[in-house]
């Protein structure tokens, strides 16, 4: 079998690294992979082990991280974190934006021409049914976030997740975003995915673990495969995308992953459009 950096260098494992931050949120979607909420347990990697976890991931060969959550801008000092982080490999920020305001926004100027995007979540151009599931303002607070960081000449990227989002809404959406500068290669559509708080709903696709990229995800209940394996419902955690409760070295659950990925095809994974 061949090394994780040439399994990289190879394509046959995706090269960006996943860090699962926390798992609190200050709002609580309908369709939340992790049934994050403000009530949620933290779950939290802490600092240090984010920063370990990116000096190995670099050695190992991966190209990139990705920060999600929960909510990352929860924790103290994230902008800061965020600013190490990207002295050892580019990375892409997920946040619903709201708390993205006033001395946060300040700190995040740290992060002007590092190489940081910021990805915030809009679901539809029309601010109620946004609202219906990301709760109530969040529409606003997205915008806003967006105009702040744009003004610091900040990266931002956008995701949109539905299902059901028709083509006048979309054309509405992507004008939305073309004014407030957003590029059209930064907007991100995907389907809900029947995981998390979705499946307690019955909303979104069934996916199988071959339908979700391999992307290595680390929390701190173990690695898993992919971003949308480490979800919650009902509570209850999702072990059937768990590679390994070992986080440390990486290298343990980098090489489980690809003992996983053996004799998968490029593109496999990308029927569904999940991502
Ligand atoms: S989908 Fe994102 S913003 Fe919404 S509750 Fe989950 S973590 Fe928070």
């Amino acid at each position: 079998m061949e090394s994780v950096n040439e399994a990289i260098a190879s394509g046959l494992l995706p090269g960006r690294l996943w860090l699962y931050a926390n798992f609190d949120c200050n709002l609580a979607c309908g369709y939340c992979l992790t049934g994050s909420s403000p009530s949620a347990a933290p779950r939290r990697l802490g600092r240090e082990v984010m920063l370990e976890l990116a000096r190995q991931a670099r050695e190992l060969g991966f190209e990139a991280l990705g920060v999600t959550g929960g909510e990352p801008f929860l924790i103290d000092g994230m902008p800061a974190l965020l600013s190490e982080l990207s002295e050892l490999l580019p990375l892409v920020v997920l946040s619903n934006g709201s708390l993205l305001v006033g001395a946060v926004l300040d700190e995040l100027e740290v992060l002007r021409g590092r190489p940081v995007r910021l990805q915030l979540s809009i679901d539809s151009a029309v601010p109620a049914e946004n609202d219906r599931l990301r709760g109530p303002g969040a529409f606003r607070a997205t915008v806003e976030a967006i105009e702040g960081l744009r003004s610091r000449g900040l990266a931002v990227r956008v995701a949109t997740t539905s299902s059901s989002i028709g083509e006048q809404d979309l054309e509405c959406l992507r004008a939305l975003l073309s004014e407030l500068g957003v590029p059209p290669d930064e907007h991100v559509v995907r389907p809900v995915v029947r995981r998390g708080r979705a499946r307690d709903h019955q909303a979104g696709l069934e996916v199988t673990r071959g339908e979700v990229p391999p992307e290595l995800t680390i929390t701190a209940d173990g690695a898993f495969w992919g971003p949308f394996g480490p979800t919650v419902s009902g509570g209850q955690l999702a072990t059937d995308l768990l590679v390994t409760p070992t986080i440390l070295p990486l290298s343990v659950p980098a090489e489980a992953l690809l003992e996983l990925v053996q004799g998968r095809l490029p593109g496999e994974d990308a029927r569904k459009g999940i991502r």
